[in-house]
């Protein structure tokens, strides 16, 4: 299975996808997570890679499809792939599409999660994580066993730069202009499937799994 979770920040594809690369086996790809790593290290990308997320703009795409390709030619991404928040621009999309053709792969679907803006701006204001496991937890809906707290590592959870009210609103912008035109491109080519992403994890999890065991 190579599939795509599309969406705005904060709409849980994060969350499904690590559920569902288990389920079927699969490497879950995360740009985010893979670019907040190399902040973390402090690697030359990671450095070129911090303000632009820290502002809540998108990493130049040169940086990203790099990070994405090396990814998707180890052995482990051979027998499919989920790629969770990447492509977020035509131009990633189009790289992708290309590599594959270039690989004899194609995708097989894409979802795409959608939800309410007043109900994506509560999400992502209410997510915190583990700075040390990274595990992410929903002030609301995946709450830590013990308030602040990391379930794991017992240590205070934080919030994430871009995750703080003022970027919020620009990311959102920015998902808008640069990757909602994803909706239709994928479309076009007859492999999107839309996700209703409201209700509790599981109903969403649910939801997904139906449809992921449906024709296109
Ligand atoms: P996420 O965890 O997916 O919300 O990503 C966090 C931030 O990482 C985004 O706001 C961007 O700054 C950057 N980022 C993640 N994926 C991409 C991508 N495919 N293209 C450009 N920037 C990205």
């Amino acid at each position: 299975m190579r599939v795509i979770f599309l969406g705005p920040p904060g709409v849980g594809k994060g969350t499904q996808s690590e559920f569902i690369a288990q389920k079927y086996h699969i490497p879950k790809i995360s740009t985010g997570d893979l670019l907040r790593e190399s902040v973390d290290r402090q690697t030359s990308l990671g450095k070129e890679a911090k303000g632009f997320m820290d502002r809540g703009e998108l990493v130049p795409d040169i940086v990203v499809i790099g990070l994405v390709e090396e990814k998707l030619q180890s052995p482990e991404c051979q027998n499919g792939f989920l790629l969770d928040g990447f492509p977020r621009t035509v131009t990633q999309a189009d790289e992708l599409s290309s590599f594959l053709q270039r690989n004899g792969k194609s995708l097989d679907r894409v979802v795409y999660f959608s939800l309410p803006k007043t109900e994506i701006v509560k999400r992502i204001s209410g997510r915190r994580s583990c700075p040390e496991c990274k595990a992410v937890y929903q002030l609301e809906s995946i709450p830590p066993r013990r308030d602040g707290m990391c379930d794991v590592c017992g240590i205070p959870l934080i919030q994430r730069n871009d995750d703080k009210p003022e970027t919020i609103e620009s990311r959102l912008a920015v998902y808008q202009e640069q990757t909602e035109p994803l909706i239709k491109y994928y479309k076009n080519r007859g492999i999107l499937s839309e996700l209703d992403g409201s209700g509790s994890v599981a109903a969403v999890q649910e939801r997904l799994v139906v449809l992921l065991s449906q024709p296109r």
